[in-house]
């Protein structure tokens, strides 16, 4: 049995629409003109917490999208307590009863959807495609979960014993969870981990990131809309090293769920071992170090294609995204020269602008650490083509570069800078052992004709998550369950039958009769 079968995928919205452009652009005019706010949301009540600080478009330094202020730690205690209070009911009604408000926000997400691409583009620089494939995401992530509720927290699984003797396996929910979310996906794995979370059961504490509260905001405004108890869902925004700390920190919580950087998922591991009381899963979502293997035997057009896609979309602010492509001697001056020629058609811009396929990066941090990454290539290696970025916003252009091998890179690069390593075919087993060598696991490109090819490569480099003949980002829900191993985190695979498990309790129960 595949557990989520009966899902249904979101259809979003079609650009290629003149409507639905100026439906979109009309939704920009309207954020513009109203800057938006954040803050802690506990029990439904926004409270005053830290002095408001502005938060900044990456594409504009002159455009102030909202503001927002920090929780504090009476508000994150306050927090622990209503969901504490309001948990066992939750996790009575069933998974039927939690499915009934995931698709409730689902459909809320679905009605809202222009707003929430507006905000999505202004407050993370997300182009308007990315924008409508995070808000898709979004609401599959939520429907999913409700199909998963229904079909793996309703009267438990019967297991065979004794004769007279019943036996009976049920999930239940583990109380309250405290979610920390990436800024890259600040709507979609921010609406997801809460969707699990609650899906199985449990209230949650959400922490979004640092730089997109606004958009997280929205969202759980719209959770308590489709009905949840506003206890059950409590926005706690602020910084990684000061409410980040508290909430891991804090002993009334019962799991953690977080996507990011694999440095901070150390830190937070760290923080859960010390703590007494209860020993709590956590669920770690974080980096890749991602390569695409190609063989003499790939179609040419198709590599480039998929090459510009997997490294350059999104700004290259994907963990799932390509950093070392993998070249054979014989077709990589080939195949270098057409990635030269479709770097040179993205357009960047403004990510509000339907024609812009390269929005800003994250921040002026990020901006910095990208640069500082482009001296070390243009010193120690050998920079084959870049762009040229805006002048205003956070903006950082494509680069390609070739390095001797995967051991150049000290970490993950997270920007659009694609590495190639030339590579002799019967040197595959060396090369992609120094890959693999690195503990990351997360995503996988291979292009090959051949079988054997593709299997060796898989052999040499676990991943978990492989694309054959394909662009190597964008999984969907349901479809290519995402999450990797290693350095790249532990699992379970968001928007897979097995995502609820580790945020659920098993309780086994005999009775005789
Ligand atoms: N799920 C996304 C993808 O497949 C990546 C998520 C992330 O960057 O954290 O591209």
């Amino acid at each position: 049995k595949v557990y989520g079968d009966r899902r249904q995928n979101s259809a979003g919205i079609d650009l290629s629409v003149l409507a639905e452009r100026a439906r979109l652009s009309a939704a920009v005019t309207t954020l513009d003109a109203a800057p938006l706010s954040a803050g802690p949301l506990v029990g439904g009540k926004m409270s005053a917490g830290a002095a408001p600080q502005p938060v900044i478009s990456p594409s504009d330094a002159g455009r102030v999208v909202g503001v927002v202020s920090e929780a504090q730690i009476p508000q994150i205690d306050q927090a622990f307590k209503l969901a504490r209070a309001a948990q066992p009911a939750w996790d009575k009604a069933g998974g039927a009863a939690r499915a009934k408000v995931l698709r409730a926000m689902a459909d809320a997400l679905e009605a809202n959807i222009d707003p929430l691409i507006a905000i999505l583009s202004r407050e993370a620089g997300k182009t308007l495609s990315d924008g409508i494939a995070e808000v898709r995401e979004a609401v599959d992530f939520c429907r999913y979960y409700a199909v998963l509720a229904e079909d793996q927290f309703g009267d438990g699984e019967v297991l065979k014993g004794p004769v007279g003797e019943t036996n009976v396996l049920r999930l239940a929910g583990r109380g309250v969870f405290v979610c920390i979310s990436p800024w890259n996906f600040p709507l979609a794995i921010f609406t997801g981990q809460i969707a699990a979370a609650l899906a199985a059961g449990n209230a949650v504490l959400a922490k979004p990131a640092e730089q997109t509260p606004l958009i997280a905001m929205e969202a759980v405004k719209l959770y308590h809309a489709a009905g949840l108890d506003p206890r059950l869902l409590a926005l706690l925004p602020g910084r990684g090293e000061t409410v980040g700390a508290v909430l891991t920190a804090h002993d009334e919580l019962d799991g953690v769920a977080f996507t990011g950087g694999t440095d901070t998922a150390w830190r937070i591991n760290q923080t859960l071992a010390q703590r007494q009381g209860p020993i709590v899963p956590f669920i770690a979502e974080t980096g890749g170090l991602n390569g695409m293997f190609v063989d003499t035997t790939a179609q040419r057009e198709q590599v480039i294609d998929d090459v510009i896609v997997s490294a350059f979309g999104s700004a290259g602010q994907r963990c799932s995204a390509l950093r070392l492509l993998f070249l054979p001697h014989d077709t990589a001056d080939h195949i270098i020269d057409g990635l030269k020629g479709a770097m040179d058609a993205l357009t960047l811009g403004d990510p509000a602008l339907a024609t812009t396929d390269v929005g800003p990066v994250i921040d002026a941090e990020a901006r910095d650490a990208l640069d500082k990454h482009l001296v070390r290539l243009k010193r120690e290696a050998k920079v084959l083509h870049a762009l040229n970025a805006p002048a205003s916003g956070t903006f950082f252009a494509p680069v390609m570069a070739e390095i001797p091998a995967a051991d150049f890179l000290e970490r993950e690069v997270f920007g659009p800078v694609l590495h190639v390593v030339r590579y002799a075919p019967e040197d595959l087993e060396q090369v992609a052992g120094a890959l693999a060598a690195r503990r990351y696991g997360l995503t996988l490109g291979i292009h090959s004709r051949i079988e054997s090819f593709a299997a060796d490569v898989q052999r040499l480099v676990p991943a978990g998550n492989t694309y054959v003949n394909r662009s190597m980002t964008g999984a969907v829900v349901g479809v290519q369950p995402f999450g990797g191993e290693g350095l790249s985190g532990t699992g379970p695979k968001a928007g897979g039958p097995h995502a609820l498990l580790r945020f659920a309790v098993e309780r086994a129960v005999s009775i005789n009769i």
